[in-house]
């Protein structure tokens, strides 16, 4: 149901975003008001990246309409030329940035800011970067799929989940619908994977626990047919974080959202950015979002007037949401928690230089790792982050997964009116330390002769937990403590670490474990 139009916004923030992203000074005062509406919906879920599409996937399913709300933009799956690649950076690549969001170790020409896939969230200490996309973080991400084991589990996540039953069902279920397995042996024992096996010896000779594929969300038929010469080196080069120009990942976009939308019950509003989140006087959630097209020129500011919502935007935006609504005063009484327990699950990423050639165009995604989770020193995954490098220059680049030491926060800051990121150094102390000696046993075993910590260089992580944690910002299903028909239901759930592993899986599987109890007990009570 639409209504009147309604006066919500202001003039400074209507062209704040636009002009912003575009660069302009805000003396560019003439710019005409982009129209406005405010329309009625039952259900709006933010977000398409893991929590939001299995959320609004399941809602659909019961029977309940949902508006499916993401800023990004839909990128047309598995389709040649799509994205740029590794060595040929262009706008594509960042959110509304001049520069490469990915890095900045590898500088590229000024970009004109276009709605492209990575976000960088520039912190104190830390940086992230997440994904902006119909399909959030399946698009740039390798696809490791891991399950953690019981005991790292219980030591990191919150008391009121129960390891047994995601073993049993929620963990089988995400693998089924993403379609995951490990690297088959025959595409392990090919050319392109010379490096694969050659870090697999490395992990050998270096006395950590066999390395081995984990499941991967990939058509390892496709991979075989780039093998053979049938269809160009995409996926089984590797060349993934700006995006895959052709068939073979399963990313979100290619299985949850086209069976969300295949119910005919979802409405995915795409390029729509939610710019707050607000309660009216009767208990309903306000959720002013701008249209925007690819340049983030604001063309229509659509406010959504919501019984329930759901925060999927992913770990640091779902907190900024909710931190800038605490600060601002658009949702009272909030846990005084939000933003609190974040933090970066535990990345480390060096690339060592060998005495020997390490191959060009490695074959990839990183899908070998090592489970070195009964090390006395502390658990810890080594992984394989494979290069799709044209040149031969002895690389192995190789990543710890480590428990992180402690949490950083976001907390919102009044002169700039937005949630800011302090992640203090000791988050990362003792247990970094830890990862960085392992990694140089590892590349010692392999004839490492140079390393570049690329953490240090720039301290950068690609996994961002936590901000709105169960048991202190929600209950154990999601529902934000004292705001009915509010939830979160993604990464900003987890307390900053998933035992050890990538976090994808388990982020996807606690969204089907709390969508199902929602389902069951506030569906037709709460909306
Ligand atoms: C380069 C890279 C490689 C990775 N590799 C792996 C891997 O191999 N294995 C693994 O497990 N994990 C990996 N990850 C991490 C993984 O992608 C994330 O953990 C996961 O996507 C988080 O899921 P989520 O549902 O919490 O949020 P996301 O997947 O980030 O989804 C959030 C969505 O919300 C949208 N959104 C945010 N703010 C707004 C707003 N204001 N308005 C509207 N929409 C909004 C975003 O655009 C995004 O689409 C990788 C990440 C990156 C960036």
């Amino acid at each position: 149901m639409t209504t009147a139009i309604t006066q919500r916004f202001t003039r400074r923030q209507v062209l704040g975003g636009a002009l912003a992203a575009a660069g302009a000074s805000a003396a560019a005062a003439c710019v005409p008001e982009p129209p406005q509406r405010s329309v009625r919906r039952r259900v709006v879920v933010i977000g398409t990246g893991f929590g939001g599409s299995v959320t609004a996937r399941r809602l659909a399913e019961a029977g309940v309409e949902v508006t499916l709300v993401e800023r990004g933009r839909r990128w047309p799956a598995g389709v040649p030329g799509t994205f740029p690649t590794m060595f040929g950076v262009d706008r594509r690549v960042s959110w509304l940035s001049s520069t490469n969001s990915a890095t900045a170790l590898f500088p590229s020409v000024p970009l004109q800011p276009y709605t492209g896939l990575l976000e960088r969230i520039k912190g104190d200490g830390m940086d992230v970067v997440v994904a902006a996309a119909v399909g959030g973080g399946s698009l740039p991400y390798h696809g490791m799929s891991v399950q953690p084991r019981g005991d790292l589990f219980a030591r990191v996540m919150p008391g009121e989940l129960d390891y047994d039953e995601f073993d049993r069902r929620w963990y089988p279920l995400v693998r089924a619908a993403l379609g995951a397995s490990p690297i088959p042996a025959d595409v392990l024992a090919s050319d392109r994977y010379a490096s694969s096996r050659a870090f697999i010896e490395a992990v050998r000779a270096a006395g950590f626990p066999d390395a081995r594929g984990e499941p991967m969300p990939i058509d390892w038929d496709i991979v075989r047919r780039e093998l053979r010469g049938e269809l160009p080196p995409n996926i089984s080069v590797g060349d993934v974080i700006y995006g895959v120009n052709g068939p073979g990942k399963r990313s979100l976009d290619t299985n949850y959202l086209p069976a969300a939308e295949a119910t005919g019950r979802v409405e995915l509003l795409a390029q729509h950015r939610v710019s707050s989140i607000a309660r009216d006087r009767n208990g309903r959630w306000v959720i002013p979002t701008e249209r925007i097209d690819t340049d983030g020129v604001v063309h229509e500011r659509v406010e959504l007037v919501a019984d329930a919502l759901f925060l999927c935007a992913g770990s640091p935006n779902t907190t900024r949401l909710l931190v800038n609504a605490a600060g601002t005063g658009t949702i009272a009484d909030l846990p005084d928690d939000v933003g609190r327990w974040w933090s970066t699950n535990g990345d480390l990423i060096v690339m060592q230089v060998l005495d020997h050639p390490t191959g060009t165009m490695q074959g990839g995604p990183a899908s070998i790792a090592s489970r070195d989770w009964d090390n006395p020193a502390g658990p810890m995954s080594l992984l394989f982050a494979p290069l799709p490098v044209p040149v031969d220059i002895g690389a192995m680049q190789t990543v710890a997964i480590f428990l992180p030491d402690g949490h950083g926060a976001f907390q919102y800051d009044a002169r700039c009116g937005d949630a800011h990121l302090s992640f203090p150094a000791s988050a990362h102390g003792a247990s970094m330390a830890e990862a960085r000696r392992r990694l140089a046993k590892l590349g010692r075993a392999a004839g490492s002769i140079a390393s570049v910590d690329m953490t240090a260089a720039e301290p950068t992580t690609f996994h961002p937990l936590g901000g709105a944690v169960i048991g202190k910002v929600c209950d154990g299903f999601g529902r934000v403590l004292g705001q009915p028909g509010l939830y979160v239901n993604d990464g900003a759930l987890i307390p900053g670490s998933t035992g050890c592993v990538n976090p994808s899986l388990t982020i996807a599987a606690l969204a089907e474990r709390n969508i199902a109890r929602i389902i069951r007990t506030d569906v037709g009570t709460v909306f």
